[in-house]
Order: C-alpha cells, then sequence, then structure tokens
C-alpha cells in the first residue's frame, strides 16, 4: 500500500479507542465516534440508525430491530448471519411477504421495512425494547443464541414464525433474525457541531443513517454495493466532486474490508485493503492537492480480524495528514502502532475539522 505508507510518512499515525469501554463493537458506534459523536452520550441501539436511513422517523412509543435475512441450521447453527447475501430485489419480495403474513398485512402492530440486501427494519411497540438479543456476526458457525429478557418471546416468536415463509422462497435466507434494537437518537446537526458542509458516500444503510441523524448529505454512487466488488474509483471520484463544488468535508465509507474478515477470506481482505492504496487514495491525494491545502483522517470503525470472524472492540490504528504540516510520521499498521495510548475516537473530529 504504498500510497498509504507516504501518507504516513507526512503525517499522525496513533491508535484511537472508537468503540467506548463497555459498548457493542459494531459499526454504528464505530461510525458515530468517527463522525465525533460520543457514543456513550448518543448511542440508543443500531436499527434507529438504520431505519433513519429509510427515511422512516419514529415516534417514542417505537423501537426499530435490525432485522437480517439470515441462515440457521436446523441444529441451531448460525450458519449465515447475510443469508448467503441475496440480492435487494430478492431480499425485498421476503420482507414484503412477511410484512404481509406476520406485520401489517396481517393486522399486526409490528412492521417490516426492506432495505439493502440482508439487512432490513422491523419497527415494534416500544415495550418490545426489553430484549437482550445476540448480533448474528457474533454467533458465525456457532449454536444461535436466543433472546433473553421480557420481551424475549415476542421477538422470538416473530423468528420462528419467519421460517416458514422465508423459507418458501428457495433462497439461502431461511429466518429473519432480530436485534440491535432502540429509540430514535438525538444527534445534533453536524454543521452545528463544526462549521463544516458535510457529505457522504457508502453503501450501508447505518452509514447513511448517521448521515440522515445529522444532516450530511448523502452521495449516491450506483456500484457501490457494500461487497468486495464495490465501485472505488465511483467514491473517489463522488468525493473529488462534491468538494469541488463546495463541501468542507467528505466521508468515504468502504464495507468490503469488514466483509472479507466476516467471511475469513484473507485474500478478500488484502484486495480491499489494495484497492483503497490503489483505486482510492492514489487519484484523491493529487486531486486534493489540485484544490489547496487539506486534511485527511483514515481510520476503521472497528476491527473485524479474519481469524476471528467478527468484530472486536480493540483500538484501531489511525492517520491523520495536514498537506501544510510535515508531521512525526509513522507506519500505518496494527503492530507499527500496538505501542500507542488510544485517543478517544471521537476526539478525532475536532482536530480534522480545526480551524488552526
Ligand atoms: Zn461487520
Amino acid at each position: 500500500m504504498p500510497n498509504l505508507a507516504r501518507l504516513a510518512a507526512r503525517g499522525e499515525v496513533g491508535r484511537a479507542g472508537v468503540i467506548p469501554p463497555g459498548m457493542p463493537p459494531g459499526s454504528d458506534v464505530g461510525n458515530m465516534s468517527i463522525l465525533g459523536y460520543d457514543p456513550a452520550r448518543f448511542h440508543t441501539g443500531r436499527a434507529p440508525i438504520e431505519a433513519a436511513a429509510l427515511g422512516l422517523r419514529l415516534r417514542p412509543d417505537q423501537v426499530a430491530y435490525r432485522c437480517n435475512l439470515s441462515t440457521v441450521g436446523d441444529d441451531g447453527t448460525m450458519l449465515d448471519f447475510a443469508g448467503g447475501h441475496p440480492s435487494t430485489e430478492q431480499a425485498t419480495e421476503v420482507i414484503e411477504a412477511l410484512d404481509a403474513q406476520l406485520g401489517r398485512g396481517a393486522g399486526s402492530d409490528v412492521a417490516f421495512h426492506a432495505g439493502v440486501q440482508y439487512r432490513h427494519i422491523l419497527v415494534t411497540p416500544a415495550e418490545w425494547a426489553d430484549a437482550d438479543c445476540a448480533p448474528p456476526h457474533d454467533l458465525s458457525d456457532k449454536p444461535v443464541v436466543w433472546p433473553t429478557g421480557p420481551a424475549a418471546a415476542k421477538v422470538q416468536a416473530v423468528m420462528d414464525a419467519s421460517r416458514e415463509i422465508v423459507g418458501g422462497f428457495g433462497l439461502q435466507a431461511n429466518q429473519v433474525w432480530l436485534w440491535g434494537q432502540g429509540f430514535q437518537p438525538q444527534m445534533p446537526r453536524f454543521f452545528d457541531r463544526t462549521g463544516c458542509e458535510a457529505a457522504l458516500v457508502t453503501a450501508v444503510d447505518l452509514i447513511r443513517g448517521l448521515g440522515v441523524l445529522t444532516d450530511i448529505a448523502r452521495v449516491e454512487v450506483p456500484g457501490a454495493t457494500g461487497w468486495f466488488d464495490t465501485d472505488y474509483e465511483g467514491k473517489r471520484d463522488a468525493a473529488l466532486a462534491t468538494l469541488e463544488a463546495g463541501a468542507d468535508l467528505f466521508l468515504i465509507h468502504v464495507e468490503a474490508t469488514d466483509e472479507a474478515g466476516h467471511a475469513g477470506n484473507l485474500e478478500e481482505k488484502v484486495k480491499a485493503l489494495e484497492a483503497w492504496d490503489r483505486r482510492i487514495l492514489a487519484d484523491l491525494v493529487p486531486g486534493l492537492d489540485a484544490m489547496g491545502p487539506w486534511r485527511m483522517l483514515l481510520l476503521p470503525d472497528h476491527p473485524t480480524p479474519v481469524e476471528l470472524k467478527t468484530h472486536t472492540t480493540d483500538s484501531v490504528p489511525y492517520l491523520l495528514v495536514d498537506s501544510a504540516t510535515e508531521g512525526a510520521g509513522g507506519i500505518y499498521t496494527e503492530p507499527a502502532t500496538e505501542a500507542c495510548e488510544a485517543v478517544p475516537g471521537h476526539e478525532l473530529m475536532a482536530r480534522l475539522v480545526a480551524t488552526t
């Protein structure tokens, strides 16, 4: 990753604690930190952020659950938290059938809303909130852990009833998995906190939802897939064009590295990292140089080690580069930053946008 190495050599390299102690190591928490919002203060759950991305405004008496299309074996093993990665079109049919038979179509007080690929939303009454639900990506190849707590029976009943409906579609997915529930978080606008007009590109509803909740503009790139085949150049060009048009800050999100980690696929992880270098950074840097002085913050929202196939709470390496200042320099790898004391992840944004 020669372009990354060059940036690291002129910037500041360190470790960031993007997952505050005691919080779940999810992209919802990690990306809140990256945007400069302390998750310990603002995070209510993952699903309400994704619900915002779908344009759902939750009432105070409503809770949103994340609804994965997933594959659970007859022996109770989580075979695939992503249900074989159905297309959005395939998945939408399934979610519409679920809503017809278990949701609004059946006069129920819950509603299924189709999202992207295997990621969907179930909106329930507030009293469904009190359940402990395991994130399905933490259960890969393991016996599932069913929900516990006062509302667990309701959640379990929906998951059980979904098997007959989802199973009828001939996909790898055979049921829904409900988790990540919460009320709608109250986040101040990004502009009000930073004075920056910001935009972002992502294929993931969660990141779009953070954009909706903080009033950061969402730029759509048709080839952005959230998968290994995503359009890296399209995201890079969207960043440059949006900055050229007057935005102060642009967030590029790539999901492929995380998905490669979940799949335990070392080859795809390496490819995704190298794509960041060759297909984004290589031309992004000269493009930024042409616009004037710039800063860049680069970091993952959490680790997803190929060996573990799931997220961990470890701190992550970060790189902060200022085009006008020669930094201490360093090497942007996990081993090279291991000895650095982690700074709170949500404090980095203030440094990125600082006017001095
Ligand atoms: Zn992940």
